[in-house]
């Protein structure tokens, strides 16, 4: 598939408003599989924590197989409507589409659990005051995402999740040549991860965005040691890489590294892997490269007192609401792993802006990109702690100490809220699920193309054999 079919593809997909729930999504795949019993193929891939089956749905007969898996992160839900968007044009009357030379195994959500406790958010997408305060997202060790199995020097890990194991199976019983698992980001433009070096791919995940009036995130990477392969296309380093650039730092690394992702599983098998990150809501900034007047160096380490003051005054909510606690959420899971990451982060930071030469002026989208971070941490992990305590005030089960906490939490809320960035541009849905689908569909081309050289598998094997 040539970039002119893909870009005419993309500019077809639909807008929506907000994103569906999740049993809105099953019915809607169900739907599908119903009405094209002859080329949908169901099959149970296991089940989640609370007892759901998790299904794929397999769809096309071509010689190259794709895995795509959305929920992976269950408060990223564009890749939901991707998810649907690419069922139904695989099965629908594109003769361009249909002729790729895949076979699809999609999974609409991994965690339909962790997605159901972001559907309050779902119909609302465009604030973000109103997204944080029903946002949750599961502790690292809850993660899909992050906890295939890792083996490198200090870091091993083993605590595979039903819904993990579930994935791995299928990535194992399909041996994909793509993998794609369906994420997004919050604030700012667009970028990737992409597992290899290929030109002819990032031409077209330049040219989606760029199609749909979208930008790129040209500021601070999301991680430090990410090695850039093109403007806003990250390579999708292992383990190694990590590990080495926080021994680097005097930084132990078996405490910032667990589990490993997803393409680390599937580069056993030789898949390129792509990851498209996207915001909901754009802003100028992000993309603007013009000096500030502060260092880089100044400019992280004053985040980082932000970010850190912001963690300490949570951790003090949650260390005295403790002993209170009689109810085990998921929201209070996740408050006792994120909490501690913000009064820990900064002491990396800190250690980052050593290294940084005086003289080096932070760009205004670096700027963006580090003083947002603090914004959105506060937000989601002050809205998630939030959660966890009115858990109990919301059962009864709270004592007056407790709600007098909850009450102080959301006064200090509040005023996190207000800082919250108001000029932000909220972006249509369909024009995010028409960049995740171009760059699937780039990737997709370039493993189906009958002149490509055979697939280099990865020297390392993340996870162990
Ligand atoms: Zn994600």
């Amino acid at each position: 598939m040539d970039s002119d079919t893909i870009l005419r593809l993309v500019r077809e997909v639909p807008d929506h408003d907000g994103f569906p729930l999740v049993d809105d999504l099953h019915a809607r795949f169900d739907a599908l599989a119903a009405a094209h019993p002859d080329r949908v193929t169901v099959t149970r891939i296991g089940t989640s924590r609370l007892g759901e089956p998790l299904h794929s749905y397999r769809i096309g007969t071509g010689s190259h197989a794709a895995v795509i898996v959305g929920g992976v992160h269950p408060n990223e839900p564009i890749g939901s409507w991707t998810a649907l968007h690419l069922a139904e044009t695989m099965l629908g009357d594109d003769a361009e589409a249909t002729a790729l030379d895949v076979t699809w195994h999609i999974v609409p959500t991994i965690d339909p659990d962790g997605m159901r406790l972001n559907e309050a958010w779902f119909h609302d997408p465009y604030d973000r005051v109103f997204y944080s305060r029903h946002f949750y997202r599961p502790a690292p060790d809850s993660q899909v995402e992050w906890t295939f199995p890792n083996n490198h020097k200090s870091v091993y890990f083993d605590q595979v999740l039903p819904e993990t194991l579930a994935f791995m199976r299928l990535i194992d019983d399909t041996e994909p040549d793509l993998l794609v698992s369906l994420h997004n980001g919050e604030m700012g433009g667009v970028y990737y991860y992409l597992s290899e070096d290929l030109p002819d791919v990032i031409d077209v995940l330049h040219a989606v965005p760029r199609a749909l009036g979208l930008p790129l995130d040209t500021g601070e990477p999301e991680s430090p040691h990410l090695r850039e392969l093109a403007p806003a296309v990250f390579a999708m380093d292992g383990v190694e890489e990590v590990h080495d650039y926080l021994e680097g730092l005097g930084v132990d690394p078996a405490e910032h590294i667990h589990g490993a992702s997803s393409a680390a599983w599937a580069l056993r098998h030789g898949a390129l892997c792509m990851v498209a990150e996207l915001p909901y809501w754009s802003h100028p900034d992000a993309d603007d490269q013009t000096p500030t007047d502060e260092s880089y160096a100044d400019l992280l380490r004053r985040c980082a007192d932000d970010l850190g003051g912001s963690g300490a005054e949570l951790q003090r909510v949650l260390d005295a609401a403790s002993p209170m606690l009689t109810i085990e959420t998921p929201f209070l899971q996740g408050s006792r792993a994120f909490i501690p990451m913000l009064t820990a982060t900064p002491e990396t930071d800190r250690a980052r802006a050593e290294r940084e030469p005086a003289d080096r002026m932070a760009t205004v989208a670096e700027r963006f990109g580090c003083e947002d971070l603090v914004r959105c941490f506060r937000l989601r992990y002050g809205g998630m702690l939030l959660r966890a305590l009115e858990a109990e005030t919301t059962a009864g089960t709270a004592s007056a100490p407790l709600r007098r906490l909850r009450d102080d939490l959301a006064e200090r809320y509040a005023l996190w809220q207000a800082d919250a960035v108001t000029d932000a541009a909220p972006i249509p849905v369909g024009k995010l699920v028409g960049v995740q689908y171009g760059a699937i569909l780039a990737c997709a081309s370039h493993v189906a193309d009958p002149h490509r050289a055979s697939r280099p598998v990865s020297a390392t094997i993340p996870g162990g054999a």
